[in-house]
């Protein structure tokens, strides 16, 4: 059942595998990168607990011996100190340029793992066996890899090709729905920005698929992996297209930073939202019907998602106050914040070009539906 894609990148190309029961198929899997039988592993509380001795199992199977640093759960390890501790654990473990580091876990242990392999000894190659949703469709494939800064969400970073991609379609059962449907929100974005027919079958599926349908859940991460990977080939390093990506992250980002990054809003829920919210937009905008954004939030809703900025709860900052955190994205270049809009359902494009009272009206109807 295993499914592969190919991420064209020259030199630094690269597979992603996908399907059941790939943890104790690992050591077969990596071997062929190895030039000694051992790898360091980094992971946190959570994914340990449930997954790490299957891991290690199944690299012993072929004879590999792995050492892990079993960092805690959440956001907040995506930060200078746990940093430190990860590229000094590998030094002390005296990792070479020619071994493997694996990334073990969700997007915040790929990110924080990337990131230190990429600066250990001017570089070492990395393995992601990404095991969240989010991380299996989204965050393990491109080789954007970085942490946090007091400043700012993923400010410092580098970009850092993994060597393979290992998505262990069955570690997905022991997410959280919550997790999980986190993850799915980044799954529903593939469709939307380029790709209506996937996301026709979504509309179909995606029940299916939080349920637990593994077929499904194959088809669902092996889709949205061949869009990033051939987004990614296009554009490596972000100079035009692949900003497709960011669809709803604009809004995302903002809403996370007025929540705090946490609990009260998870990444994929804000780019759920943020998804209805782009799409509202280009509607106003006169650049689509009415009827998409009504399908897009639809759908998230029949999937029991975040849709509105009434599903947050506590506080929120006005819609000046928001435009001001969308200010800081990452994306604004000269002062002009970009966006990404629709033409319809699979038909994103990237634009400079939006007024801000379009906006600002946007955000202001969206925070008074709140009561
Ligand atoms: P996460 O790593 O915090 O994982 C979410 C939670 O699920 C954690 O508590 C984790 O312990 C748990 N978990 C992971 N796998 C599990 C499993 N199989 N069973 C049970 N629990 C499991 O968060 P995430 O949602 O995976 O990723 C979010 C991060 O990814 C953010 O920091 C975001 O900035 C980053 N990201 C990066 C990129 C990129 O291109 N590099 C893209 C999107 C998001």
């Amino acid at each position: 059942m295993m499914e592969t894609v190919h991420v064209g990148l020259g030199a630094r190309a690269y597979d992603i595998q996908i399907g059941p029961g790939l943890l104790g198929q690992a050591g077969a899997l990596i071997a062929p990168l190895l030039k000694r039988p051992q790898v360091r592993v980094v992971t946190d509380e959570n994914v340990a607990a449930l997954h790490l001795e299957t891991l290690r199992a199944g690299l012993k199977a072929e004879g590999i011996e792995m050492e892990a640093l079993v960092l805690p759960a959440g956001e907040a390890t995506k930060s200078w100190p746990h940093f430190e501790r990860t590229v000094e654990w590998l030094l002390a473990e005296k990792v070479e340029r020619r071994d493997i580091v694996v990334a073990f876990g969700g997007g915040v242990i790929g990110d924080l793992t990337g990131f230190a392999a990429a600066v250990l000894r001017r570089g070492v190659r990395f393995v992601q066996i990404p095991t969240s949703l989010l991380a299996q469709v989204d965050s393990s494939v491109g080789g954007k890899t970085g942490i946090n800064a007091p400043q700012g969400k993923n400010l410092i970073g580098a970009f850092h090709q993994p060597a393979m991609v290992l998505a262990d379609t069955e570690v997905l059962g022991t997410l959280t729905a919550r997790d999980f449907l986190a993850g799915y929100g980044e799954v529903v974005k593939y469709g939307l920005l380029g790709d209506a027919a996937f996301f026709d079958w979504l509309e179909a599926q995606g029940p299916a698929l939080a349920a637990g349908d593994m077929a499904a859940r194959i088809q669902a991460v092996k889709r949205s992996c061949e869009m990033k990977a051939e987004i990614v080939a296009r554009d490596e390093t972000e100079q035009g297209d692949r900003a497709l990506l960011n669809l709803g992250h604009t809004f995302c980002h903002a809403l996370e930073s007025a929540t705090g990054y946490g609990d009260r809003l998870l990444h994929g829920e804000g780019v759920a939202i943020g998804c209805a919210l782009a799409f509202e937009l280009s509607a106003r905008l006169g650049l689509c019907a009415q009827e998409e954004p009504s399908r897009v939030r639809a759908h998230l809703a029949e999937m029991g998602m975040k849709v509105d900025l009434k599903d947050i709860e506590g506080d929120l900052p006005d819609a000046e106050g928001l435009l001001d955190l969308m200010a800081q994205d990452k994306k604004v270049v000269d002062g002009q914040l970009r966006f990404i809009l629709a033409r319809g359902i699979g038909a994103a494009y990237v634009t400079a070009d939006v007024p801000r009272d379009v906006v600002k009206a946007l955000l202001e109807e969206a925070l008074a539906a709140r009561g």
